[in-house]
């Protein structure tokens, strides 16, 4: 049993080119949907890591700008936080 060809842009029918235009659109939509999220997760596994080496050399729950100890409330809601969050607020969102 012959397989039927597939279609090629030049020669396929009006359908099947408005599909294909839509699997594409589709494709390109995922693909930058999976390169933001890959960028989240490294950006949140590098937190995640940072977080384990303070803890490993003793710094953990200082706030990097002030020095000072984090309330255990602040690393329970994010045990990743690198400041406080007194300095939090003062510092750029990206910064946190
Ligand atoms: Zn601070």
């Amino acid at each position: 049993m012959d397989t039927p060809a597939l279609p090629t842009p030049g020669s396929a029918p009006a359908h099947l080119l408005a599909l294909r235009g839509r699997l594409l659109h589709r494709r390109q939509v995922l693909c930058a949907e999976l390169d933001a999220q890959a960028q989240r997760h490294s950006h949140e596994l590098q937190r995640v890591q940072a977080a384990l080496n303070r803890m490993d050399w003793g710094l953990y729950g200082d706030c990097a700008e002030c020095g000072e100890p984090m309330a255990l409330q602040r690393l329970l809601a994010e045990p990743a936080a690198v400041y406080c969050t007194g300095c939090a607020d003062t510092l750029e969102p990206r910064d946190r």
